[in-house]
């Protein structure tokens, strides 16, 4: 029997594959470094657990609005209006079982069969399938290194076609770690603007953010940019929650309510106890994730110097998220250990058999030149990590 054109499309996530591997090789009882990390290393804050037992005892387990709690929505709303100076209302706000699953509404809500979307290269690795999955086409936007891993409004204006629905935006970027300024992001803004595009601006990353820059939402700029914003942002990363499932989107009133009617019949509502729990994380101390941010400096810092000053590999600085991208074309073409290394892929294979480093080639990101190591564990990974890649590229 023939079995879904559409699902039999979409590819498995790349970076699984490696990861497999590294697990097996864990299980094996070898002494694996792992850069793979896409999630924080510390724990979810003990208020915000705390919140989540109360909801169990008081017997808040049961199904809520599909679209989430008013509660939620309300505390939503005032994180909006403190940290990105954006005024909404909760009928423009749908809570959702991750803002991976944010992202999936929204493509769900604007496209058509057909419509284009623009990804800006090196992108996350699910927006291309996401949009495949909404019946879109996605339109890969490339960006070097040398270009800060950043697209100019010029090469964004030569991608728009009569076909373009949305523009993806995901500042701070994984797996880039780069942010864009508010200069850009108006520029980008004022082009949707002109030619009525809407834009996805991925902010999941906007607490992760070093060196005194601040993240600016591209809905806050006016009115107009704001109408045509789908913001997605979640718990996982700010509250180190990637385990509670809660994401969200603000938008307007009449996508926000297409979303949570798909929503309404794919999954219900999201989780009730980690919407209590989500809702400690936003209103509560803040102390915790200054803690948690200053530790990620601290570890890029070393992590980018480092990087730096070993032959044949190198990085830019990240200003957000926790990941670096590292650059390894000079190496490529290359054979370490009696293997040629043709991409990325080969070189995570390589360094994983040989010096027992697990980490994810770029190809999955949209570039094979580079591969992205997490800085989501301790120093001393990073160091041992580091030193294992000197030892490997100096055989
Ligand atoms: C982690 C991540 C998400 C999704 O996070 P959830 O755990 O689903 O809330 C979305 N976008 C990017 C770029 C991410 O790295």
């Amino acid at each position: 029997m023939e079995l879904s054109k559409k699902a039999l499309s979409i590819s498995p996530s790349s970076t699984l594959a490696i990861d497999a591997k590294a697990k097996k090789m864990k299980a094996d009882g070898i002494d694996i470094i792992g850069f793979g990390a896409g999630e924080p290393d510390f724990d979810t804050p003990e208020h915000i657990k705390a919140a989540a037992i109360k909801a169990i005892n008081d017997g808040f387990t049961k199904y809520t609005p599909a679209s989430g709690t008013l509660e939620l929505k309300q505390a939503i709303c005032n994180k909006f209006k403190k940290d990105n100076g954006l005024d909404y209302k909760p009928a423009n706000i749908v809570i959702s079982n991750g803002a991976k699953h944010s992202l999936v509404n929204a493509f769900q809500a604007i496209l058509n069969p057909g419509d284009e979307v623009i990804i800006p290269a090196p992108f996350w690795v699910s927006y291309p399938e996401m949009v495949k999955i909404a019946d879109g086409v996605p339109v890969i936007l490339n960006s070097t290194e040398e270009e800060g891993f950043k697209f100019s409004v010029d090469k964004l204006e030569k991608a728009i076609t009569a076909k373009t629905k949305a523009i993806v935006i995901n500042s701070p970027s994984n797996p880039t770690g780069m942010i864009y300024t508010e200069d850009e992001l108006r520029a980008i803004a004022d082009l949707a603007v002109s030619k009525e595009i809407f834009i996805v601006s991925d902010e999941i990353y906007e607490k992760l953010i070093y060196d005194g820059y601040k993240h600016i939402s591209i809905a806050s700029f006016n009115d107009k940019i704001k109408d045509l914003t789908i913001i997605v942002n979640g718990v996982s990363k700010s509250y180190s929650m990637t385990g509670w499932r809660i994401g969200y989107t603000a938008s307007n009133e009449k996508i926000a309510t297409i979303m949570g009617n798909v929503q309404s019949h794919a999954t219900s509502n999201p989780n009730s106890i980690a919407q209590k729990a989500a809702q400690a994380g936003l209103e509560g101390p803040e102390d915790v994730m200054n803690m948690m941010v200053a530790e990620f400096a601290k570890r890029r810092d070393y992590m980018v110097e480092r990087i730096n000053s070993i032959d044949g590999i190198s990085c830019i600085n990240p200003n957000g998220a926790f990941y670096v991208m590292m650059n390894i074309s000079k190496i490529i073409g290359k054979e370490f250990a009696g293997v040629k290394i043709n991409g990325s892929d080969d070189f995570a294979n390589v360094l994983l058999e040989k010096a027992n480093v697990a980490l994810v080639p770029g190809s999955g990101f949209g570039t094979d030149i580079h591969v992205r190591l997490s800085y989501a564990t301790s120093l001393e990974n990073i160091k041992e990590g580091l030193n294992r890649i000197e030892n490997f590229l100096n055989k």
